[in-house]
């Protein structure tokens, strides 16, 4: 007990604290510069900037908030925001009296390469990467996960050159590979004596990974796989790292054995020297210009009869005899490539978790910004109205911040669902990833246009990072799996288990989809703010959709099958379904571990905020087109929603400031617009 309250007094103290800086900094500030002003044009004439910190309260406690959104390794967090902003490689850059790192993207895309390598040299060199490979336990693998969310917090570029080496080629060689494997790459990997690559996707093939078209045959007689690229189609394509750095690739190919192909295999090959140079029978050209992530060097690479050790295929499901037998445990191809693939997650989890932490930089600084840009007065002579006082501006950015807050409570889920896997999670650890990395990663996307526009014109200017950020994120929908490809598969697997369900004595269980056992839920026929804001009445609803979506696509796809069609043109021709059955299984999903978190709190001011956020996060989804569609809300209540959304922004409005504060991103992490945006484009600022 009085640990909590000595706790409690510490962060009132911490808050006093940081509003009285606020306050000393802002009435410390140099007075503007005289030199263009006359005496009637006064003051008063002239906008002052007003740090929202003076007129904002926090009704909760905003450290409590962050612990219950970062989830696990705030120190480490907090060390490496510390390292990031000593150190003139990340670019610090002072405007309006701030300090403030991100990279310099008028710089040419060589320099942006060559200065995301220097960022990692860096942080190489103070030990940020220590165990990421070598360590082993949920320990290691959550820091390595919050160390991505910081990293990326600065700059996609240089979270996805890392993702590449560790978790792409780092993780093929541990999830693919078997022990000598291990031994011989990993600690390299790790201290960077080799640097890797990932070599997937080929110019004709992308998503359909099976269809790539580089072959690779055996010689019993030298003991080595001989791997060519065929065809111009068959150049590897878009392979993060290829163009300038790395020195080995793992390179996927059909394995083709005695005549036999034996489907998608992947090899470790060697294709540049410790100097650099591009070893022999090598050809590597650049990808290219992008929209955004010109830190990274995206490059082709063909093969044509390079020779590489027997022992280099990864073998963890399927090997190559000395003579030129090929072993598998697993006889069918199409299960040993889904065996294969499985357990390789941890790159699309980093990309769904990190897309949320965007999302957090994009409302951290519009809504900051909205709580000191004034625009029109109600009437003559009182003063303009703040953005954020406008219901429309609320309506806008708020349900995008309650929508952040669900989506970071599905992120901690799973992280958590992915360091406690066990070979029999892989299924539902790829069915959540797919559908959260399609979600969160869609979601940025309109988070940060939405972010972008509520901040004007501002919002174009790169320094404010809001509209750059689009740029830069906008890959996410693409690798790591294409999200309508993705949303497919998802809607494919609640299929498997809707049929495994019928079978007798079975009924549903895992991925949350017991609901399915139980009768369906009643919507009201007259819905009352009580039950709209009530926990279990938002589940049902986000059920019922689920439910009544799923038995649909099952129907529509057997009656096609029924024709006599095939099951997959039965899937294609059912794609409308499957992508609102997807949607529906991600959001109650999510909604359930938004649930779940609140569920941890004691009653509370923490906890009450917290519910508003999830009624507004609930009932946002009630307002997807399937439910009128479908008729699971008449049109009156479909109104009554719509009411109590406004209702809800408008009761969260004074709340803004502080949550988006929890989300503990430190200021230089953010842009001038969220702070003294006056200062930072006066004229002595442009004078530096
Ligand atoms: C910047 C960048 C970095 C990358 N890094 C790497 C890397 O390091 N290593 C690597 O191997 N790959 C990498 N990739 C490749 C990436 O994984 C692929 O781009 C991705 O898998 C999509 O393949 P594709 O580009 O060929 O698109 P396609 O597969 O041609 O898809 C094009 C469009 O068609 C749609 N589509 C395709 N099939 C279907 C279908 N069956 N039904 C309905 N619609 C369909 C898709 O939804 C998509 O909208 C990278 C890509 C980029 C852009």
């Amino acid at each position: 007990m009085a640990k909590k309250e000595k706790k409690t007094r510490n962060s009132a103290m911490d808050r006093a604290f940081q509003r009285t800086k606020v306050l000393t900094d802002h009435l410390l500030q140099s007075p503007p510069s005289s030199s263009f002003q006359t005496p009637s044009l006064s003051s008063n004439a002239c906008l002052n900037y007003s740090p929202p910190e003076l007129s904002e309260k926090y009704a909760f406690d905003i450290n409590d908030m962050r612990k219950l959104m970062d989830g696990h390794d705030l120190e480490e967090r907090d060390r490496l925001f510390g390292m990031i902003t000593q150190s003139k490689v990340f670019n610090p850059r002072v405007r309006g009296g701030k300090v403030f790192v991100s990279p310099d993207y008028n710089q040419s895309m060589e320099q942006q390469r060559e200065m995301t390598w220097k960022r990692i040299e860096y942080l190489f060199e103070r030990g940020v990467f220590e165990g990421w490979l070598t360590g082993e336990g949920e320990e290691i693998e959550m820091r390595r996960f919050a160390c991505f969310e910081v990293l990326g917090l600065f700059d996609h570029s240089i979270s996805i050159k890392l993702g590449v080496h560790f978790f792409l080629w780092g993780g093929a060689i541990q999830f693919f590979g078997t022990k000598h494997h291990h031994d011989k790459w990993l600690r390299d990997t790790e201290n960077y004596l080799i640097k890797g690559c990932f070599a997937m996707t080929e110019l004709g093939h992308g998503s359909n990974v099976r269809g790539i078209e580089t072959i690779t045959t055996y010689d019993s007689n030298t003991g080595e796989f001989v791997i060519n690229t065929p065809c111009e189609s068959a150049q590897k394509y878009w392979i993060g790292g290829a163009a300038n750095h790395a020195t080995h690739t793992i390179v996927f190919s059909q394995l083709n054995i005695n005549g036999t192909n034996q489907g998608v295999h992947a090899l470790i090959a060697q294709i540049r020297d410790a100097d650099g140079n591009v070893r022999p029978n090598i050809r590597i050209a650049d990808c290219g210009h992008k929209i955004g992530l010109n830190g990274v060097d995206n490059g082709r690479i063909w093969f044509d009869n390079v020779r590489v050790p027997r022992e280099n295929l990864l073998n963890s499901v399927a090997d190559v005899s000395p003579d030129g037998k090929y072993l598998s445990a697993i006889k069918d191809p199409d299960q040993r490539f889904a065996a294969f693939l499985a357990p390789l997650t941890a790159g699309r989890v980093n990309i769904a978790v990190n897309a949320v932490y965007q999302s957090k930089v994009g409302l951290a600084i519009a809504i900051r910004y909205a709580l000191t840009r004034r625009a029109f007065s109600l009437k003559p002579k009182e003063p303009e109205v703040l953005l954020l006082d406008y219901p429309s501006h609320q309506r806008r950015l708020l349900p995008l911040l309650a929508k952040t807050f669900a989506m970071s409570f599905g992120a901690n889920y799973l992280k958590m669902l992915y360091v406690k896997r066990t070979p029999q999670s892989n299924k539902i650890i790829h069915v959540v990833s797919s559908s959260f990395k399609a979600t969160f990663t869609w979601s940025n996307m309109q988070i940060l246009q939405e972010c972008r526009e509520a901040c004007g014109g501002q919002g174009l200017k790169t320094e404010n990072r809001v509209g750059h950020l689009k740029a830069e994120h906008d890959v996410q929908s693409t690798f790591e799996g294409d999200n309508n490809i993705l949303m497919l598969q998802v809607s494919k697997a609640l299929f498997a288990e809707y049929m495994a369900a019928q079978k007798p004595n079975k009924a549903f269980k895992g991925l949350g989809l017991e609901h399915m056992n139980k009768p369906c839920p009643v919507i009201p026929s007259q819905l009352t703010t009580t039950t709209l804001r009530c926990s279990q009445f938002q589940i049902d609803a986000l059920c019922l959709r689920e439910r009544d979506l799923l038995n649909r696509f099952v129907a529509e796809v057997s009656q096609c099958q029924a024709k006599g069609e095939s099951k997959e043109h039965a899937f294609i021709m059912s794609y409308q379904l499957a992508e609102d059955l997807g949607k529906a299984f991600s959001d109650r999903t999510i909604l359930q571990t938004f649930v779940e978190a609140e569920a941890t709190l004691a009653a509370g001011s923490l906890k009450d905020v917290l519910g508003l956020l999830r009624s507004l996060y609930a009932l946002n989804c009630l307002e997807d087109g399937a439910y009128l569609r479908y008729g699971y809300l008449s049109v009156e209540n479909a109104a009554t929603v719509r009411r109590e959304i406004t209702k809800i922004c408008s009761e969260l409005r004074p709340h803004a400031l502080a949550l988006v504060s929890s989300f503990g991103i430190p200021d230089a992490y953010l842009s001038p617009i969220a702070f003294n945006w006056i200062d930072a484009n006066s004229w002595s600022s442009a004078q530096h």
